[in-house]
């Protein structure tokens, strides 16, 4: 049986409390002390506003009411991401939280779409997905567990203020035992033998030591680089962005339950509503617009009164070259960014918690060994394989464009992507399939979305369905529209539905909340 372990979280931003509760909600009998450092100095990035259903495994895991985080945090539904101008100018589509259709014969439903459309059916594929007509109508319900309800084909995510996330974490946390210092760390001790990390110095000048550190400092990656450097994969050759502007405004209109991201002359806008403002930012490349230029064709594009003035953000795209690295583990933006365009940063932080917490709660070491090497390597890779993932899909984003407006998208249009994602478009370009993983990021409904959307059609299809009588085929697709529109009366206007399931309660009466 291995000892208990100290661990010592770094960093007190999204990626630090998601540590915090979910290491005291799920693993706290296994371990010691817990503690965070925080530097209210330095602050926090806090404009992760968009997630992925992904993240409502990771609430009810580590025992988080929705419905009290939404209303704290001024929440609001996310049915998919509408993605305006990226094809061609003038082009939409959204990117759904659910399937397209329902399989025939066994056969995946866009195969029979493929050969309807052959026939001449020019419906479009958007309209055998109940979440993209529903989004579109600014309709929302909650998912029906019954299979074979037609409202059990979407989930959702949330749209929500990331600065009152990390403070209702905080909450959360310290409830459980979580200790937390406020205080900023100016000295990494590191053994001389092992090149560990021993202990971090805190200008008060209080040393703390730890047996396990998940640096959660964010883009400076305090321990994991600073200390102990590590290496970071640059991916800005496919991933050109490297800057954003944000600026939130005044809500006009209802709310919408999607996030809107719209392609601009040097990279993309977003648009996220909350119960009390929207998000908005410009993330661009500098190699092709000036801050300058950025910030102002922001603000003159926001749909209502700006709350402030556009706040500058720079990152490089990629990951850190190892995640766990000795007795540091990394953990958001510490680890790696991939810009927000697909909202996957809160999901690589709460996958990187969880495959965490499974190996840490099977820890297993023998005589002398803190952490099975075995064990680090497996987390390793796994963490790797989910970046890798996420780093394809976006990139497919740029490539996959006939826009050919300003240097910015001749550039991505025409750059050299990774072999993993050209076998992939190839693949889907032939007979339209789709690469699929058992599990991870961005199944086939995602990649059919963003194909399809952005006008990559396959020359043909899986010749199984030609085996199928037409008439059954027409009448299955018949059937999908018609259960869609059957279920919309059954969903409620998206602002009637937040007013009776998640009212915000003003930041002033939230636990834990910081000034
Ligand atoms: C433009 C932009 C848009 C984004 N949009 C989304 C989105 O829509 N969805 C999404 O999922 N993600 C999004 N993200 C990512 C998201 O913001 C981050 O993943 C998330 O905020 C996690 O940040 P973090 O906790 O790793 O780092 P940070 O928020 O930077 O926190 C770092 C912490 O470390 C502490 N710290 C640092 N140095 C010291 C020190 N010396 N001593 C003590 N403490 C220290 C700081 O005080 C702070 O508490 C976006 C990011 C950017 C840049």
């Amino acid at each position: 049986m291995a000892a208990a372990l100290n661990i010592l979280i770094v960093g007190g931003g999204t990626a630090g409390w998601m540590t915090a509760a979910a290491l005291a909600s799920v693993l706290k009998p296994q371990l010691g002390r817990i503690r965070l450092i925080e530097s209210s100095e330095i602050g926090i990035v806090g404009v992760g506003e968009a997630t992925l259903p992904h993240i409502r495994y990771f609430n009810r895991r580590i025992g988080i009411d929705e419905r009290e985080l939404m209303a704290k945090t001024q929440a609001t539904f996310k049915l998919g991401i509408d993605f305006v101008d990226w094809g061609r100018i003038g082009d939409s589509y959204i990117h759904p939280f659910g399937a397209y259709g329902s399989r025939l014969a066994g056969i995946p439903f866009h195969q029979h779409w493929l050969r309807q459309r052959a026939a001449g059916d020019p419906t479009p594929i958007q309209e055998y997905s109940l979440p993209i007509v529903a989004a579109r109508m600014n309709r929302f319900a909650l998912p029906a567990d019954d299979p074979a309800d037609v409202m059990s084909t979407f989930g959702y995510a949330f749209q929500f203020d990331a600065s009152l996330y990390a403070a209702y974490l905080r909450g959360f946390a310290e409830a459980r035992g979580v200790q937390r210092t406020d205080g900023k760390i100016v000295d990494v001790k590191l053994g001389s033998e092992d090149g560990w990390v021993e202990s971090v110095k805190l200008e008060s000048g209080e040393e703390i030591t730890a047996d396990l550190f998940i640096d959660c400092s964010g883009f400076r990656g305090l321990l994991i680089e600073q200390a102990l450097k590590t290496g970071y994969d640059d991916w800005t050759k496919w991933l050109p962005c490297d800057r954003a502007m944000a600026v939130p405004c005044e809500n006009e209109g209802p709310l919408t339950p999607y996030t809107r991201v719209t392609a601009r002359e040097s990279g993309w806008q977003w648009r996220i509503p909350l119960q009390h403002r929207m998000g908005n930012g410009y993330v661009y490349s500098s190699n092709f617009i000036s801050d300058d230029e950025a910030a102002s064709k922001l603000a003159s594009r926001l749909e209502g009164k700006a709350l402030g003035v556009p706040r500058p953000l720079r990152f490089t795209a990629g990951r850190r070259r190892t995640t766990w690295n000795r007795n540091v583990v990394a953990i958001g933006l510490a680890g790696g960014f991939l810009e927000p365009l697909e909202s996957t940063s809160i999901y690589l932080i709460q996958i990187a918690i969880t495959t965490l917490i499974d190996y840490l709660s099977d820890r297993n070491t023998t005589a002398g060994e803190k952490f099975d090497p075995r064990i680090v390597a497996a987390f390793n890779r796994w963490i790797e394989m989910e970046y890798d993932r996420v780093r394809d899909f976006l990139i497919l984003h740029y490539h996959a464009t006939e826009r050919d407006d300003t240097p910015f998208w001749n550039y991505t249009r025409t750059m050299r992507i990774p072999d993993s994602l050209a076998h992939k478009m190839e693949l889907f370009r032939t007979r339209g399939s789709v690469i699929t993983y058992k599990d991870g990021l961005f199944l086939e409904p995602s990649w059919l979305a963003v194909y399809l959307g952005q006008r990559v059609m396959p020359r043909g299809y899986d010749s199984r369905v030609d085996a199928l009588d037409a008439a059954e085929t027409a009448a299955h697709l018949a059937r999908v529209r018609d259960n869609i529109q059957t279920a919309l009366p059954r969903m409620s206007p998206h602002d009637d539905f937040l007013r009776v399931y998640c009212p915000a309660m003003p930041p002033a009466t939230m636990t834990g909340a910081r000034a």
